[in-house]
């Protein structure tokens, strides 16, 4: 397939590279990073974009994706797909969607989890929203850059799979760092806190697959002085986005603007920036900087 990829960064330059090594024809663009192996660098996102059967983003944020959306829509031959796989707002990702769509293009937003260890290794989860024709289309794409996709609905359904996953893997690491910081405090041992919690009914993703106490349970972040992993600024944008979705659509979401308000001290006024989210455990027992 003859595919143009807009936003080489972390997780663009890995998943632009797997597509050309298997075998498809990518033009790639970016306003400050390289274009990685095998990839053709176009001079800018229009250019990459012409006559791409796919065209890709990959970028920071909602207002970026419009403006990259701008100029690449008009370049694109009709019935192409733009494929947005940025995680942005659901509102942006919806309104790419209409205009793509009054272009007469197909247009999918399929935000991924994975992290820059899935890009690299080809085994993202992609959760998409858009026409069913566009699914079909895409669908091999996803197969070399990821290990899932699932069609979730319309447009902007995969941006809401995403921020509703990612409000509850956010509340749910706080309460995890919580209880083990509350352990201590109880002269309970973190190692046997973790042998009843992972498999009792406070079990969890991030207690049972990305334990954030050190030396306890399967190897995570935590074990490497909280490097990311998954940053916790990322998991602060997906909260705000999680927050902004739910003021917008009038969702009760009192735990997750509580986890966005955590977040935020963390990383804004903490010292969190930098860190692995699981690095709330070592800030609450007042250890962050010491051991990470
Ligand atoms: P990044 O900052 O490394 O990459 C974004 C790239 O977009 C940069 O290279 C930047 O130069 C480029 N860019 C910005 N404006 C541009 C423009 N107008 N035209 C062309 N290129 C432009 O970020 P990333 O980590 O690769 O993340 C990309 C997206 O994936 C984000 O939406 C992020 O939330 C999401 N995501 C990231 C991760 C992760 O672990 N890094 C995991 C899941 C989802």
């Amino acid at each position: 397939m003859k595919i143009g990829f807009i936003g080489l960064g972390n997780m663009g330059a890995p998943m632009a590279r797997n597509l050309a090594a298997a075998g498809h024809e990518v033009q790639g663009f970016d306003i400050a990073a390289p274009a990685p192996e095998g990839v053709t660098p176009a001079p800018s996102a229009a250019a990459a974009a012409e006559g791409a059967e796919v065209v890709i983003t990959m970028l920071p944020n909602g207002d970026i994706l419009r403006a990259v959306a701008d100029e690449v829509i008009p370049a694109m031959a009709k019935g192409a797909v733009f494929l947005d796989c940025s995680t942005v707002d659901v509102e942006s990702a919806r309104a790419v969607a209409e205009q793509a769509t009054e272009a007469g293009l197909l247009a999918m937003d399929a935000p991924v989890s994975g992290g820059v260890g899935g890009a690299e290794a080809g085994t993202l989860t992609f959760m998409a929203g858009g026409p069913e024709e566009a699914f079909g289309i895409v669908r091999p794409l996803f197969d070399v850059m990821g290990q899932k996709a699932v069609h979730c609905g319309a447009a902007g359904a995969g941006q809401a799979a995403k921020i509703c996953n990612n409000m509850i893997l956010g509340a749910t690491m706080i309460a995890t760092c919580e209880a083990f910081a509350l352990a201590d405090r109880l002269g309970l041992d973190r190692q046997k806190m973790f042998d009843v919690v992972s498999t009792s009914s406070g079990q969890s993703w991030s207690m049972n697959v990305y334990c954030p106490a050190p030396g306890v349970g399967p190897q995570s972040p935590a074990d490497n002085d909280y490097k990311p992993g998954f940053a916790a600024e990322l998991m602060l944008k997906d909260l705000r986005l999680a927050r902004q979705a739910a003021e917008a659509s009038g969702a009760r979401t009192p735990m997750g603007a509580e986890a966005a308000r955590i977040y935020e001290e963390f990383v804004e006024r903490a010292g969190g920036k930098g860190y692995d989210f699981s690095a709330i455990l070592p800030w609450l027992a007042g250890e962050l900087g010491e051991k990470g």
